[in-house]
């Protein structure tokens, strides 16, 4: 494949880029990408709250069960009151009621606890849930001025994009390849010449074996950054 099919591509590439990028700066663009992201951050916020919520309810259920449990447990042992002639037994009575008394009131702090948590939650759901409708509300307030800003770009755009097509076609599977995973790396750009004795992108030395190469094929790989290396 050569040398100046692949320039090409760069070139065209290139200045789709720099459309793009053009765009992504303009005023509308940016509002609305603001907006955007606020949004998708605040639905976030509500799925993570909403598994947040589901656990805490859980763990409510399963302390009141276990509060409800002990206080049937210490109504037993206190109907069951022992005979009073049996020292052991009257021992063992007051010891057990004492240890389910102090398991109700740890459970009872907890279930406490637990309330705050979840009347804290439930504050900062619905100010969550505000903060998503009103980013919700200006996306919707900034979209036509975005897809009027993007329609001025878009004639430039599609020109390019078809004469990027169009040379695509002449050029290798591999040069492709290549190409594409160093620009997804914004290693751009992406064919670089040799300056002097160094890489143009990454400018490190190159070595001699690589320059010999040079001078027989019409281009190398950077032995460092992966670009593709021609020279002038
Ligand atoms: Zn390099």
């Amino acid at each position: 494949m050569e040398l100046s099919i692949m320039l090409e591509y760069q070139k065209l590439d290139n200045a789709l880029i720099r459309l793009e990028n053009e765009l992504r700066q303009s005023p509308a663009a940016k509002e609305y990408t603001t907006n955007k992201t606020v949004l998708a951050g605040a639905q976030e916020q509500v799925l993570k709250q909403n598994r947040e919520a589901g656990e805490m309810v859980t763990q409510m259920q399963s302390l009141i069960t276990e509060y409800e449990a002990v206080e049937k447990e210490l109504k037993e042992a206190e109907s069951a009151v022992p005979d009073v002639d049996s020292a052991v037994s009257a021992d063992f009575f007051i010891r057990n009621v004492q240890k389910l008394i102090s398991r109700l009131k740890v459970l009872a702090s907890e279930i406490s606890k637990m309330s705050g948590r979840i009347v804290e939650l439930n504050q900062s759901y619905a100010a969550t849930m505000t903060a998503g409708k009103e980013a919700k509300k200006k996306l919707a307030g900034c979209r036509d001025a975005y897809e009027a800003e993007k329609a001025k770009f878009m004639p430039q755009a599609t020109e390019l994009q078809q004469k990027l097509q169009a040379v695509e076609k002449d050029c290798s599977e591999e040069f492709l390849t290549v190409y594409k995973r160093l620009r997804k790396l914004k290693k751009l750009p992406v064919i670089v010449p040799l300056n002097g004795y160094n890489c143009g992108g990454c400018f490190m030395e190159v070595a001699g074996d690589l320059l010999v190469k040079l001078s027989t094929q019409p281009f190398v790989e950077c032995p460092s950054c992966g670009r593709i290396l021609y020279k002038k």
